[in-house]
This record gives structure tokens, sequence and C-alpha cells, in this order.
């Protein structure tokens, strides 16, 4: 496949190295091959080389079963690449990743995980990586992402006709399936792209169950700057602005990860919301990136009531307890109340938490930072579901 389509070996190993959505390498696979399901805790937590005490992780399994653990953002099996034609020219760098997609629904349950969001990629045909990373060199006609999307949201609902998941649109159906064993898939975009500057088509994907977008992404679009590019619009256009507003009036959780700091103060300003910045952690000394968030920047998403999810990127982490000392330093900075978790599982760059399985691990390791169970309920989903709720309150009026 990389021959035929050109794509050398370089190429993927920039794509590695890009920052996000390409990278995944799948390393969770090895980890699910290497026994069968219901692998011991306490192997994996040797085989990672983490010192959890036993206790520790026998408290977690209990914990997950009493709560929700919801994953805010993430692209399981990287169901947007399913049904992609791969002679399409703008989808060779996608075609080039390893193997076919696959949802591990064993990995979710196995971890006891509750709920994930998955996000359709909506400037993904416009995606060129290059020596600095993802970016939107191809030009998007207009319609080409509302199509893409199309495709994308029609996997989703094959995913959900097909695996034990079943679809969540409101934060009462996470914790109603949680009660009932069940997991809760939970639809969202990555790039409002799609809209192509045009308000009434919110209410067409929200019919079809989506609830919340990322209205950004690595494409500078009509709606607002990003992190990754020069600004254009000096923070929000004017649809952007209107598009906060009309997400508001229709229920949507506005996500503004990916998006510059101007989007995040301007859209703080005129939400009604909480905000949700799904996948990021805070700058610090020595490894700064354009992805990651000032702490200024995170007040602004705590001010509205809203949360960050901790997002395990191997931009500064390297192991999993990495990505718990990034999640405590957004708790020091904006509060319990204000931090989740978006793993970006299955097309993170360089995952350190890279399998559903190793979430007891997660939840062990945050008990140990001194976490007690209220506070690690409100990170593990209690908060995400306050900000899902709040985002329906009236929503119709
Ligand atoms: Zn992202
Ligand atoms: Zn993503």
């Amino acid at each position: 496949m990389t021959a035929q389509n050109g794509w050398s070996r370089r190429n993927l190993l920039v794509a590695m190295a890009a920052g996000g959505l390409l990278a995944a390498g799948r390393s969770g696979r090895g980890l699910a091959d290497a026994g069968p399901d219901g692998i011991a805790d306490e192997e994996l937590a040797r085989k990672l080389g983490l010192d959890i005490p036993p206790e520790r992780l026998a408290e977690a399994r209990r914990f997950l079963a009493r709560h929700p653990a919801i994953d805010v953002h993430s692209h399981p099996g990287r169901f947007f690449m399913s049904g992609v034609d791969l002679w399409d020219p703008s989808m060779q760098m996608f075609a080039a990743q390893d193997g076919a997609p696959q949802i591990s629904v064993a990995d979710m349950q196995a971890g006891g995980l509750g709920a994930a969001c998955f996000a359709v990629v909506a400037d993904m045909k416009s995606l060129v990586l290059t020596e600095t990373g993802l970016h939107a060199l191809r030009p998007l006609a207009p319609g080409e992402s509302w199509d893409d999307c199309r495709r994308q949201m029609a996997e989703f609902r094959r995913v959900l006709a097909s695996e034990p998941i079943r679809l969540a649109l409101t934060a009462r159906d996470v914790i109603d399936n949680h009660q009932r064993g069940q997991l809760s898939g939970i639809l969202t975009a990555e790039g409002g792209d799609f809209l192509d500057g045009r308000l009434d088509r919110l209410p067409q994907v929200w019919s079809e169950g989506m609830r919340s977008i990322t209205i950004v992404h690595y494409r500078v679009n009509e709606i607002g700057d990003i992190q990754t590019e020069t600004p254009v619009h000096g923070g929000l256009s004017a649809f952007g602005a209107d598009l906060v507003r009309e997400m508001n009036a229709l229920g949507f959780i506005i996500d503004l990860a990916h998006a510059s700091y101007d989007v995040v103060k301007q859209a703080a300003a005129i939400t009604t919301r909480p905000l949700l910045l799904s996948h990021s952690h805070l700058q610090h000394e020595p490894a700064a990136h354009t992805r990651l968030i000032s702490v200024e920047q995170a007040r602004l998403i705590a001010g509205t009531g809203g949360t960050i999810g901790a997002w395990p990127a191997g931009l500064t982490q390297r192991n999993l307890g990495d990505f718990v000392d990034e999640t405590m330093r957004l708790i020091d900075a904006v509060g319990i109340d204000h931090v989740s978790v978006g793993s970006d599982m299955d097309a993170n760059y360089r995952p350190v938490f890279d399998n559903y399985r190793q979430l007891p691990l997660v939840v062990a390791m945050l008990g140990m930072r001194g976490l007690d169970e209220d506070a690690l309920a409100k990170v593990i989903g209690g908060n995400f579901l306050r900000v899902f709720a709040a985002a329906q309150v009236e929503a119709e009026s």
C-alpha cells in the first residue's frame, strides 16, 4: 500500500511525528494480544513498569463499577477511516496507515469504560503532513467535508448496529447505560468544517445524534483561528460567534480543543453554557508545544463552568505516570471541577494511554496522588456529565 500510493517510509515517520490524528500506532494491539481478555491489572501494571499496590487496583475496579468513566474525546478504532475510498488521492495519506480500523469493544469492556465520545474528523480530506506537522494544504470544495462527514457518521451508525455500544444523547443516557452495564457512544465532530459556514446544518446533525463539535481543527475554517496556524480571523469570525450562540440554543457542547487563545477568550465571553476543551494539557518548561494551552486559557474554560480533557499525548509524556502528572497539573491550575480525560484514543500522537485496559491503572494512580472518591468521580466522568447536562438545560426554549 505504501509503495503503491507513493507514501514513503519517511512520510510515515513524519506522520508519527506530526502531532495528533494520524500518528496512532495502535500499540494497544500488542497489549490485547499479550493475553486473554481479563488480563490482570497487576500484570499490566508490571509490564508498564508501574508500581501500583494490588489493593489500589482492586479499589479502582470497584470505583469504575460505581461511576461511569467517560472519554471526552476519542476515535475508537479510527472509525473515521472506515469505508474510505482508498483510491481517492486525498485519502492516500490515511490509507497508508497500518491495518484496517477495528474498534476493540473488548478492551473498552475489560477496562471498565462507561462512555466514549466518537469524533468524526471534518477536515481530514484537506490535511497533509509536513515537517512541521499537520496542515490543511488541500483546499476543500464546498460540500466536500459535509459529504465525508456523512460517510463517517454512517460508519458510527454501523458501529452502533454491530457492537454492544448504545447511543447516548443525554447525560442521563450515559448514567442509565452504565447502570445496565452497557457502554455508551456519544457522537461528536472534530472540526466544524462540515458546516460550510451554514448554521442550518446544525439541526440536521443534532437530529442524527451529534452532541458536541470541536469547532476548529487543523484547517483554518470559516469559524475561527487555530493553535497551529497564523491567526487570520482575530479569534472567532462573525460566523464563529453566531455558531457559538446557535450551538448554545440547540444544546450542543462547544469544544475548543485546537482553538487559539483568542477564540477561547471570545467564545467564553459569548457562551451561556459551560465550555469543553476536550484534549490538551498545560504548557510548561521545557516542553512547550503549540497544541498545549496556557494556564490562562485553561482558566477561561473553567470560568464558564466547563472542563478540560487531559490528553495523554507524547508531546511531553513518555508513560502513564507522566499522564497522571499532567492531569494533576491541570487540577492544580483550574480545580477538581474542571478536569476530565480526553484520550484521543486510536488517533493520538505517541499515546501513553493507548488501550482502555489501562483505565483502572489511571484511576488507581490518580487515587495514589490523593484524589478521594468524590474527586476521582469528577475527573473520570462527573465533570463531563455536568457540562453535557448543562448544555441541554432549557436548550429548546
Ligand atoms: Zn485533536
Ligand atoms: Zn482527535
